[in-house]
C-alpha cells in the first residue's frame, strides 16, 4: 500500500467522469492496495435513507462469504455498518470531508481488522472526496456549474460554495488576519481538495489580471495551459496525500508575463485534522532568478576571461622562456664571436710579430753560424755561441708555433682520416711522455679511445694530430696525481666530434676565458701557452670549432667539432710534390747535395737580395762561409741590374720589400733566363714553405741556420734542373 499507488488512483479519479465508471476504472487499483481479500465499498449517499441501492455500489470483488448483493442487501436493511464492524472494516468517507459535497462514504472491509497507518488513511479520506465529486458532476450531469443543472443537493452545494466565497470577500474587517493576507506582496491562495480556487489575494489577483470572481471555483486547466495545469494538480496531490509542505520552483505565465515563481504548498487542514485542500504561497523570483543567470553568465565569462588571461600568461612565461633562452644564445654566440675576433686579431699580430722575429733571428744566427764556422776549435767563447745558437733555434722554434697559430690556411693538403685511428695513433705517439711523467710521480695513466660511429672527414692529419697531442698533453697536466683520460670520437647531426676528457683539477671561469690566447698559460715556466692557441688556429683553419666543457674538480673535455664531408680547406694551392734526384750527374746541385754543409760543396753564385741590411750581411756572410760567391741587392730594381750585368746559379729573395716585391723579381727573373731558380727567403715563411707560389722554386723559412742554408740551396738548384 505505498503512496505512489494511492496518488496514481487519486489522478485516475481526476480523470473519471460518472459514477458507472468508477468501479471499472479504480477498482482495480483500489483492490490491489487492500489485496485480494478486501471489499471495497461505496455507500451511498449518507443523505439518502437506507436502502437506496441505486447509490450503494460495490467497487471490488468481495472477499467471501460476502456478495455483493449481499452487502446491498446488508446497506438496505441498515445492517451494514453492522457487517462491516464484523469485518474489521474501515470507514472513509465525504462525510468527514469537509466540502459542500457530501455525497457518500468509501467503506473497505477485511477478513481480519487491521489497523491502517495515517498516510493511508488521510489518502483514502481524499479518495472518498474525489468519489464524492465525481458522483456529484455525475448527479449535476457534467455541469455542477450551470444553475439549471442541479439537482436539490447541488443547489445546496451551490449554496454552501457561493457562502464560503462571499466569506472570502465579506471578512475583509472583521477578520484581522485578512488583511496581512491582502497585503503581502507575495502570491497567496486557496483550493479545495477537488483542485478549485477557494481564495486569493490581491497580489496574485494582480499578476493573474483578474477579478476573484472570475478565479473563484476555477481549476488550474481554466487558469493555465495544460501542461502547467497538470504540473500544479499533480503537487497540489502530492501535498494532500503526504500532509507535507512542498516547495517548488515554477516558470508560468501571470498575465501575460513570463514569471518564474517559488511556490510553498501546505495541506490545509479542517478542525478535526482533515485535509481540505491546499494553500500556496508564491513568491515572484523572477528578478532574483534572473540576476542569478546574470551572475552565473557573469561568473562563467569571468572564467572564461579568466582561463583566458592564464593561458595569456603562460604563453606569455613560455614566450619570456623562449626569449630568455635566444637572448641567452645570442649572448654566448656574441661572447664566441667576440673571443674568436679577439683570437683573429692576436693570429695577424702574431704573424707581424713572428715575422719581424725572423728577421732578427736570422741575423743572429747567421752571425753567429758565421763565427762558430769562422773561429778555431778552441775558441774560448765557442761554448757561449752554442748557447746562444740553441737559445736562437728555440726562440725560432716559438716563433714558427706562433706563426702556426695566426695561420689562415692549412700548412699542408687535407686528406680523408678515420678519426678513430687518429686518436689512436695520437694514444701511442703521447705513451712515452704519460709513462714517463707516471714513473718520476709514482702515479698511473690510463689514456683509452672510446670510438663511436663518426663521419668521415678531410682534413690535414699532422694538423689534426698535433691538435690531439697538445690537448692529450694539457690533460696530463691537469692530473697531478694520475687518472683517466678518454679520446671519444662521435657524431652530431652533419659534424664529427673527437673529444679529449680527463678527470683533472678542470678550469676556472676566468681561466677558461683566456686559455686560447697566445702565451696565455697557468703552468709558470713550464708552459709556453702556445698550445691552445695552436689548436685553435688549427680548429679555424679547418672551419671547425674548438669547445671546452669544464667542472672545477672533476675534469675537463675539449671537442673538436669538424664538417663531415667537406673536404677541409684545401691548401692555398696544391704544391708540385717534389722528386729529388741526387743521382743526376747532368744536374750541377746533384753534386752540391752528395756534399752539403762541406767546406768543398760547388760554389754557386748567389744573388742575395733583402731590405734589411743585417739580414743581407749575416746572411752573405754564411754564403760566403759556406763557399760561395755573393752579390747582394737591397731591392728588386737593384737586383734586377747586378741579373742583367752577370750570370747567377741561383737568385735568393726576400717576400716583401718596398717597390718591387720578391715575388715580382722572381716573374722577371724568370722571363729573362727561365733556367735560373729562385728561392725565396722570408719571415712568412711558414705560410709558403710547402706551397711556394709558382713563379718560385722554393720557400726558404727566415732564421736560417748555415746548414738550412746550404741544404735549401742545393735543393733549390737540385729542383731547377730536374
Ligand atoms: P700551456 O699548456 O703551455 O699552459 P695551453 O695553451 O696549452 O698552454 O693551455 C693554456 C692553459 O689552459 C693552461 O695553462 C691551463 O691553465 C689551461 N688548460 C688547458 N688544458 C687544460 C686541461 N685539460 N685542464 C685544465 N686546464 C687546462
Amino acid at each position: 500500500m505505498d503512496l505512489d499507488r494511492i496518488a496514481e488512483v487519486l489522478a485516475q479519479l481526476t480523470k473519471v467522469r460518472g459514477r458507472h465508471n468508477l468501479a471499472s476504472r479504480c477498482g482495480t487499483s483500489l483492490l490491489e492496495l487492500f489485496h485480494a481479500d478486501a471489499a471495497v465499498v461505496w455507500l451511498t449517499d449518507v443523505d439518502k435513507q437506507p436502502g437506496a441501492e441505486d447509490t450503494t455500489f460495490v467497487i471490488g470483488p468481495l472477499a467471501p462469504p460476502a456478495s455483493a448483493h449481499e452487502i446491498a442487501r446488508a446497506a438496505a436493511s441498515d445492517r451494514l455498518e453492522r457487517w462491516l464492524g464484523s469485518r474489521g472494516a474501515a470507514l472513509f468517507g465525504g462525510a468527514e470531508v469537509e466540502t459542500p459535497f457530501v455525497w457518500g462514504q468509501l467503506a473497505v472491509a477485511w477478513r481480519h481488522t487491521r489497523l491502517l497507518p495515517a498516510e493511508v488513511d488521510a489518502a483514502m479520506r481524499l479518495i472518498a472526496g474525489q468519489f464524492s465529486l465525481i458522483i456529484d458532476r455525475d448527479e449535476s450531469g457534467g455541469h455542477q456549474d450551470e444553475p439549471g443543472g442541479r439537482n436539490g443537493r447541488g443547489g445546496k452545494r451551490a449554496d454552501d460554495s457561493q457562502a464560503a466565497s462571499a466569506t472570502s470577500h465579506a471578512v475583509n474587517e472583521s477578520d484581522p488576519y485578512r488583511s496581512v493576507f491582502q497585503s503581502t506582496a507575495d502570491y497567496v491562495y486557496a483550493k479545495d481538495v477537488f483542485g478549485r480556487y477557494t481564495e486569493a489575494n490581491a497580489a496574485f489577483l494582480a499578476a493573474l489580471g483578474l477579478p476573484l470572481e472570475q478565479v473563484v471555483g476555477k481549476r488550474d486547466a481554466e487558469l493555465f495551459p495544460p501542461d502547467v495545469a497538470s504540473d500544479q494538480v499533480a503537487r497540489d496531490q502530492i501535498v494532500e496525500v503526504s500532509g507535507e509542505t512542498l516547495e517548488s520552483e515554477c516558470a508560468i505565465v501571470l498575465g501575460g508575463t513570463a514569471r518564474c515563481l517559488l511556490m510553498r504548498r501546505f495541506p490545509r487542514r479542517t478542525a478535526a485534522g482533515t485535509t481540505a485542500g491546499v494553500i500556496i504561497v508564491a513568491t515572484d523570483i523572477t528578478e532574483r532568478k534572473q540576476a542569478e543567470i546574470e551572475r552565473e553568465r557573469l561568473v562563467h565569462e569571468l572564467q572564461t576571461t579568466n582561463a583566458r588571461i592564464e593561458q595569456a600568461l603562460s604563453e606569455q612565461t613560455r614566450l619570456s622562456g623562449e626569449l630568455q633562452h635566444s637572448l641567452s644564445s645570442i649572448q654566448s654566440t656574441q661572447d664566441q664571436m667576440v673571443r674568436a675576433q679577439r683570437l683573429r686579431a692576436l693570429g695577424e699580430m702574431a704573424s707581424g710579430v713572428a715575422h719581424d722575429f725572423n728577421n732578427s733571428l736570422t741575423t743572429i744566427l747567421g752571425m753567429i753560424e758565421w763565427l762558430l764556422h769562422t773561429s778555431p776549435p778552441d775558441l774560448a767563447i765557442r761554448s757561449d755561441l752554442d748557447t746562444i745558437r740553441t737559445a736562437a733555434v728555440d726562440a725560432a722554434a716559438i716563433v714558427r708555433r706562433l706563426q702556426l697559430f695566426g695561420r689562415s690556411t692549412p700548412e699542408a693538403e687535407s686528406e680523408q682520416v678515420d678519426l678513430a685511428e687518429m686518436a689512436q695513433l695520437v694514444v701511442n705517439l703521447a705513451r712515452p711522455r704519460w709513462r714517463e711523467l707516471a714513473q718520476r710521480r709514482g702515479v698511473q695513466f690510463e689514456v683509452l679511445v672510446e670510438a663511436n660511429p663518426t663521419p668521415a672527414v678531410r682534413v690535414v692529419s699532422s694538423e689534426i694530430r698535433e691538435l690531439l697531442m697538445n690537448l692529450v698533453f694539457n690533460a696530463i697536466d691537469a692530473m697531478p696525481d694520475g687518472g683517466k683520460i678518454v679520446i671519444r670520437t662521435g657524431a652530431s647531426h652533419d659534424k664529427a666530434l673527437i673529444s679529449v676528457i680527463d678527470q683533472g683539477t678542470g678550469i676556472p671561469d676566468e681561466v677558461k676565458e683566456r686559455i686560447f690566447e697566445p702565451f696565455f698559460t697557468t703552468k709558470g715556466k713550464d708552459g709556453a701557452g702556445l698550445g691552445l692557441s695552436v689548436c685553435w688556429g688549427i680548429a679555424e683553419r679547418h672551419h671547425g670549432t674548438l669547445e671546452v666543457h669544464s667542472t672545477m674538480g672533476s675534469g675537463t673535455t675539449f671537442t673538436l667539432v669538424l664538417p663531415a664531408t667537406q673536404g677541409a680547406a684545401r691548401s692555398a694551392k696544391a704544391s708540385e710534390p717534389s722528386k729529388p734526384n741526387a743521382a743526376a750527374p747532368s744536374n750541377p746541385a746533384a753534386a752540391a747535395t752528395a756534399k752539403a754543409g762541406r767546406p768543398s760543396a760547388p760554389r754557386l753564385r748567389v744573388l742575395l737580395v733583402d731590405d734589411q741590411p743585417d739580414v743581407l750581411e749575416s746572411v752573405a756572410d754564411m754564403l760566403g762561409a759556406l763557399g760561395h760567391t755573393v752579390a747582394v741587392a737591397d731591392s728588386g730594381e737593384s737586383a734586377l741590374r747586378h741579373f742583367q750585368r752577370e750570370h747567377f746559379d741561383v737568385v735568393l729573395t726576400d717576400l716583401g720589400m718596398p717597390g718591387m716585391n720578391g715575388i715580382e723579381l722572381a716573374r722577371r727573373v724568370r722571363a729573362q733566363r727561365p733556367e735560373t731558380p729562385v728561392a725565396l727567403l722570408t719571415g712568412w715563411g711558414a705560410d709558403y714553405e710547402e706551397n711556394p707560389p709558382e713563379e718560385v722554386t722554393r720557400v726558404l723559412s727566415k732564421p736560417v741556420t748555415m746548414k738550412s742554408l746550404q741544404d735549401a740551396l742545393l735543393r733549390t738548384m737540385q729542383e731547377a734542373h730536374v
